[in-house]
């Protein structure tokens, strides 16, 4: 706890996180209906079990355990050798059975860490440790839906019963920028693993932030915190949890103290608003859930979780600053989209096949600045990962020894991919085809050149007497001669031997 026994100087934010990660399975958390987060029919995928019918048990699901695991794994959580499931009592429209299971005092995982970068002094970067506290399993509720000007609801159960991974940290983030930082590396993590979508728009990862606000030397937590709900984007969390810390604030400066409630994110006003007052554990009377078997898990059965875990996000930034020495900024890009570094990485074993030595560093930069401009333009405008474009890894990465190799302009490789974008196929037809080409062959060079030098000779008796720019002009004519398709340094060496 040391972070928090720092004094501190200002109002300091104090902020712990709730996340809620939908685990993707193929069904449900304790029953075979599918779990399908793009359905759009209502109460399509539902069955006796999940909709909370009398004499009906459940069946914990392997694969949603396997992979709470192995998040909780990633998350340097310790798994202890027994976990168990709880019945969490409340009552809701949405939830049928009167209880969610859940996990109280026995979760999956915990005393994890997850060590983000932060904006540290100087410009610089510096690693910040946020402790996490626990991960647990639970079933998700279904969804209420009020209809405008209706007087009824209604519910679709779609979701109820979906498995739910929910994870919760110490205290320990101090600012909305930690936390968006801290939940992107997060949702990077899960993703890698292959454990979930994790996206906050569609609402497969959704957050909960507690909020408090300690005085100027206030040594010890706040006595209250105020959880924030109802925030579906990394811009929703910024906002308000920078518009909760100048709230309470506030009501500090001017001698108050705030209550302990919940809000609501309110993106149209730009607020948070008042829901309801917090709810404390006791309220919800857990108890053991008697259907369902206590988990227990054997030494190979984590060995062989932990072994699966495949490269994960800060393994890969280091990993390609060390191969390919790349700027960190690159680096975080490509990682950010865990598609296109696989594509980049593809494309980079293809251009090492192709370069048929040692790769040279250049083509990996060349390579990471098509995929961050160019392709991922593209890729945006036609809302597809790079996994699923007509450009395949090795013709993006014959395009780029094209250009490396002076055989087309990068002017002319932008359009080259845009037709691969569009059609496939491989970018040196389509150059031919495109009659995009570019010209090296120093003897049609060469009589282009001495056709501009005979009909400029005005021009060359410029330069020839020292006016600089008068080249400029001629190897502008030169090329112009050439349709645009002249490699310019061939261009530049061959005028300039003509004119000596
Ligand atoms: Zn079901």
């Amino acid at each position: 706890m040391a972070e928090n026994l720092k004094p501190s100087s200002g109002y300091a934010p104090v902020i712990g996180l709730e996340i809620h990660v939908q685990l993707k399975t193929k069904s449900k958390m304790f029953c075979d209906s599918p779990n399908n987060p793009d359905e759009t029919a209502p109460n399509k995928n539902i069955c006796e079990i999940c909709t909370g019918q009398p004499g009906t048990l459940p069946v914990a699901n392997r694969e949603a355990v396997r992979l709470a695991v192995i998040v909780g794994q990633a998350l340097n959580c310790r798994i202890e050798e027994y976990s168990k499931f709880d019945r969490k009592n409340y009552f809701y429209p949405d939830l049928p059975k009167g209880y969610q299971i859940s996990q109280y005092d026995r979760p999956i995982a915990q005393n994890g860490y997850l060590d983000i970068e932060v904006p540290g002094e100087n410009g610089g970067s510096a690693s910040k440790r946020i402790r996490i506290r626990r991960a647990h399993l639970e079933e998700d509720a279904g969804k209420n839906i009020h209809p405008e000007g209706a007087d009824y609801s209604l519910v679709d159960f779609n979701r109820a019963g979906t498995p739910l991974l929910e994870i919760v940290t110490e205290p320990d983030i101090a600012s909305a920028k930690e936390a968006k930082i801290f939940l992107q590396e997060l949702r990077n993590i899960i993703r890698y693993i292959g454990a979930g979508s994790a996206d906050m728009e569609k609402g497969t990862m959704r957050l909960e932030p507690n909020i408090s606000v300690r005085k100027p030397g206030q040594l010890e937590l706040p006595a209250y915190k105020v959880e924030v709900k109802n925030i579906n984007s990394f811009r929703f969390a910024e906002s308000a949890i920078e518009y909760e810390i100048a709230r309470q604030a506030e009501i500090l400066k001017e001698g108050g103290m705030p209550k302990q409630v919940t809000m609501g994110w309110n993106e149209k006003a730009g607020q948070t608003m008042e829901q309801r007052e917090k709810e404390e554990a006791n309220d919800y009377r857990y108890f053991p859930e008697p259907d369902l078997p206590i988990l227990h898990f054997s030494k190979e059965y984590l060995e062989e979780a932990l072994a699966s875990i495949p490269e994960l996000p800060a393994q890969k930034r280091a990993r390609f600053k060390r191969e390919y020495g790349l700027p960190d900024a690159d680096i975080r890009n490509l990682t950010e989209w865990k598609e296109l570094t696989e594509f980049f990485e593809e494309a980079i074993s293809e251009l090492d096949e192709l370069a048929g030595k040692a790769l040279p560093l250049k083509f990996a930069k060349m390579a990471a600045n098509w995929c961050l401009q160019d392709f991922s333009a593209l890729l945006n405008a036609a809302k597809i990962n790079p996994l699923e474009s007509k450009v395949t890894p090795h013709n993006f990465a014959e395009l780029i020894k094209l250009i490396e190799q002076s055989k087309i302009s990068a002017t002319a490789g932008k359009q080259v991919l845009a037709k691969m974008f569009e059609l496939g196929g491989e970018p040196s037809r389509i150059m031919e085809d495109l009659g995009l080409a570019q010209v090296s062959d120093a003897a049609v060079i060469e009589q282009a050149i001495n056709k501009v030098v005979s009909e400029n000779a005005k021009a060359v008796a410029d330069y020839k007497a020292g006016l600089q720019k008068s080249f400029g002009f001629l190897v502008g004519m030169a090329m112009k001669e050439l349709k645009g398709k002249g490699n310019p340094q061939v261009v530049n060496d061959l005028l300039k031997k003509k004119l000596e």
